[in-house]
């Protein structure tokens, strides 16, 4: 097939007197200064309702930056026949037709709306530049390209065998019904990508973001229109969670769901749909990618300038709000202290505060109920005789959700936030015996409830084998010798099994191949 290669998108520095740092700040300077009233789109119209709900930035709970139009139930049933309209069309569409709108979609986001959307999920998801350039410039752009790539391939595939006087063909059908796309805040790119993929397959969607994410979700639903995406293709809702589940998952053409979230929300999701098995007309794709409790095996092997770097942009980049972040460290005794020093040496460098000054590494949580579920489990550690807590552990919201990166030894390795997930700048480190590494091997994967992203970080080639094939099942995204985040489309599907997801690695083959219905024909010649 005739398709552009792709290749990663550069990410850009925005060094201070680049190019791209003005425009970034141009691009700040504007979204601040015009409170816009974001609509819902649906059947390619702008709806707006009477039921504003501001949008504040969460390092800046003063200013309102938009305000968005609440939907409910009606909307959603308004969606799903949009949808449903546009669907025989854009079905029929030749794929090439469909990949070109992908394509020109990535186009966009690398040119002209590149500072929008990265100033967007700056401002909306307290995001720092660097964090969104990799997200919602880079990332997304990858997902786009790749897709279509990939896309490619899957109807390339075809049985290998026709003997004389046949033709056997394999036609990749879209689902029949519509597709059901529930994205989450902490990446514009994954946001972007699960209505995407969807489309480009030849579906039609209905797009629910979380509410933390829509001010950046709207820039993408203006780039997938300007980029001539037909009228009903994806439509973007803003309506509470029991609305869309209410009229979606009892709809007899609901065909399947592409969700990030947490692993309650899709547990919740599975059940019901489970319940509603009887009124779909097919059995509905069910694709999820949940939590994650990512861990950090350092042996006595390691390098600690390696080790320390992984540890803390792996524990604290986007205030440890990825899915993959490391939250949990397994930390050999004997180089325990040097590595110690080191990192609370860098620690104490970091500089906290709103995205808008760019020297902020950490900059806020993205909500009061985030805020208090980690300021909860940093007192607890506070109060706990058997927990140290080495770094951080100061919280302050009278200006933003702002916390510390906060560092905590337990002498537990089942400690509380050993295991539960608890998504921001809150890591705990576990300190084993140079001779219990056997012991802690089975530990981790004991422990592992979740299995996202883990790393092991050494030297010994020995020690590295044997941590590859012990910790086999307790992640989906495993490093040796790097931090367990950051992901790149094309180079590392990304995605996790156990209570991580349906592990469908997001930004590959197997994650298209779920959004067709393959029809097999044989034709007597
Ligand atoms: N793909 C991202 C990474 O590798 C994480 C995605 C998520 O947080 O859901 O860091």
């Amino acid at each position: 097939f005739n398709i552009p290669t792709p290749v990663n998108e550069p990410v850009l520095s925005y060094a201070p007197g680049s190019r791209e740092r003005s425009l970034l700040k141009e691009a700040i300077t504007a979204a601040y200064s015009s409170r816009i009233d974001i609509p819902m789109y649906i059947g390619g119209k702008e709806i707006r309702t009477d039921k504003k709900v501001e949008i504040r930035p969460p390092h800046n709970l003063q200013h309102v930056v938009a305000t968005y139009s609440q939907g409910d139930k009606s909307h959603v049933q308004l969606a799903i026949d949009a949808a449903l309209s546009a669907k025989e069309s854009w079905e029929a569409l030749a794929w090439e037709q469909r990949a070109a709108i992908f394509l020109k979609a990535a186009d966009l986001i690398a040119g002209p709306y590149r500072y929008k959307i990265n100033a967007a999920t700056m401002i909306g998801q307290s995001k720092n530049a660097y964090q969104a350039e990799i997200d919602s410039a880079c990332e997304l752009i990858d997902f786009l390209r790749f897709n279509v790539k990939y896309m490619a391939e899957i109807y390339a595939q075809q049985p290998p065998v026709s003997p004389s006087g046949s033709w056997n063909r394999l036609e990749q059908r879209p689902l029949e019904g519509f597709v059901f796309a529930l994205t989450p805040f902490n990446f514009t790119a994954i946001s972007g990508n699960l209505p995407a993929s969807a489309a480009l397959m030849g579906n039609v969607v209905v797009w629910k973001p979380s509410n933390a994410q829509i001010y950046a979700a709207r820039v993408i639903m203006e780039v997938f229109m300007e980029a001539g995406l037909p009228a009903g293709v994806i439509n973007l809702v803003y309506v509470s969670g029991p609305d869309a589940g209410e009229v979606i998952f009892n709809h007899p053409d609901f065909s399947g769901i592409h969700f990030t979230g947490s692993t309650s929300v899709f547990q919740d999701i599975w059940r019901t749909i489970g319940n509603n098995i009887h009124k779909y007309k097919s059995y509905p794709r069910i694709v999820g990618e949940t939590g994650g409790k990512d861990y950090i095996l350092v042996h006595q092997s390691a390098d600690l300038k390696v080790a320390n770097t992984a540890i803390i942009r792996g524990a604290f980049e986007y205030q440890g709000q990825k899915c993959s972040a490391a939250s949990r460290v397994y930390i050999a005794k004997s180089i325990w202290p040097e590595l110690k020093e080191m990192m609370q040496t860098e620690l104490s460098t970091f500089k906290i505060g709103p995205v808008e000054d760019f020297s902020n590494f950490i900059n806020a949580v993205i909500d009061e109920k985030s805020f208090e579920k980690l300021t909860k489990a940093i007192d607890a550690a506070k109060a706990d005789s058997n927990v140290e807590v080495i770094a951080g552990g100061n919280y302050d919201k009278s200006k933003g959700y702002f916390i510390e990166p906060t560092v905590v030894v337990t002498k537990d390795p089942n400690y509380v936030t050993m295991c539960e997930e608890l998504f921001g700048p809150f890591l705990t480190i576990y300190i084993y015996d140079d001779n219990e590494f056997d012991t802690i091997l089975s530990t981790i994967d004991k422990t592992s409830i979740y299995a996202l992203t883990g790393a092991v970080i050494a030297n010994d080639r020995y020690i590295i084998e044997k941590a590859t094939y012990a910790l086999r099942n307790s992640a989906g995204n495993f490093y040796i010798n790097d931090k367990c985040t950051g992901a790149v489309v094309g180079q590392q599907p990304f995605g996790g099994a156990r209570g991580s997801g349906t592990n469908d690695k997001a930004g590959s083959m197997i994650n298209l191949l779920r959004w067709v219905s393959p029809r097999t024909i044989k034709e007597t010649l």
